[in-house]
């Protein structure tokens, strides 16, 4: 893939080769919000697998049974406005430049004009949250911090071999928001602005061990590392926090199959990309 290819926007067909029913719809949004495997906040198994619920937007831990909804605190939670329908109106809405007005909603999705305007606010709310800028993070909470090359392939060293590529900073609550910035290169001094402007003091970082993460340095954060380059995944620390940089790798894979603000507006999440 490259820059082009990143930016490009998605056309109609693939869209819906995409995003062909509602099944395909809630799989996107279980997989951007939760993973497939996730440590269960029931009976509290680590990585524990979900299953979904035949015929409800529901899955269920493979352990204790407990339902999941992946919905939950987003638009589509209490809308009775098929998946594919939402997913077509927000697809309509980030490619366009101009917006989309609730008559086109009308008339495009085939849904009542009144459905159609509730729809259309509901979206441009969320595309201006997206733009609302928030600390993320904060005492005793968890954020992964990893990077993505978009166009080739990761960079063996902090701030190096990134040439013509985009380099995109994620950051990822614990079962909360996700946020990207593109940054100019992976130097330290990029990902430290970057760190600084986001990452509310007294936070729990996790990271990936290889760039050594000075970043966090002095700002009264606690910090954890994996280090993918020995195969290790998951760590804890003394005090008990489990560091991993798991929920973002599985963003990246995500983020990289899909139109960006399509992901976000999807799920509700922070994210910008400028
Ligand atoms: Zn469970």
């Amino acid at each position: 893939m490259n820059k082009n290819d990143f930016t490009r926007k998605m056309t109609v067909r693939e869209f819906f080769k995409r995003f062909p029913d509602d099944a395909a719809c809630l799989e996107h949004i279980m997989t951007v919000r939760f993973g497939h495997r996730h440590t269960c906040g029931k009976c509290g198994v680590v990585d524990a697998t979900f299953h979904r619920l035949e015929g409800r937007k529901a899955y269920s831990c493979a352990h204790c049974g407990d339902n999941l909804y992946p919905c939950a605190g987003t638009v589509f939670e209490k809308s009775s406005t098929p998946l594919t329908v939402w997913f077509y109106a927000i697809f309509l809405f980030v490619s366009t430049r101009h917006g989309v007005s609730g008559m086109e909603l009308h008339r495009q999705l085939g849904v009542t004009r009144k459905c159609a305007y509730r729809m259309g606010m509901q979206i441009r709310k969320l595309m201006n949250n997206a733009d609302y800028q928030e600390m993320l993070g904060g005492i005793e909470q968890q954020v992964e911090i990893d990077e993505a090359y978009m166009g080739g392939r990761r960079a063996g060293k902090a701030g190096r071999g990134a040439a013509g590529k985009t380099v995109v900073m994620g950051m990822r609550e614990r079962n909360g928001y996700i946020r990207c910035k593109v940054i100019p290169d992976a130097s330290q001094k990029s990902l430290r602005g970057v760190f600084q402007e986001n990452i509310a003091p007294g936070t729990v970082i996790s990271t990936d061990e290889w760039r050594g993460y000075s970043l966090v340095i002095g700002d009264g954060h606690k910090h954890g590392t994996v280090c993918h380059g020995r195969g290790e995944y998951v760590k804890f620390d003394d005090e008990g926090y489990r560091h991993d940089t798991n929920g973002l790798e599985s963003f990246w894979r995500l983020f990289k199959a899909s139109p960006p603000a399509f992901v976000d507006l999807a799920s509700t999440y922070t994210y910008e990309l400028e």
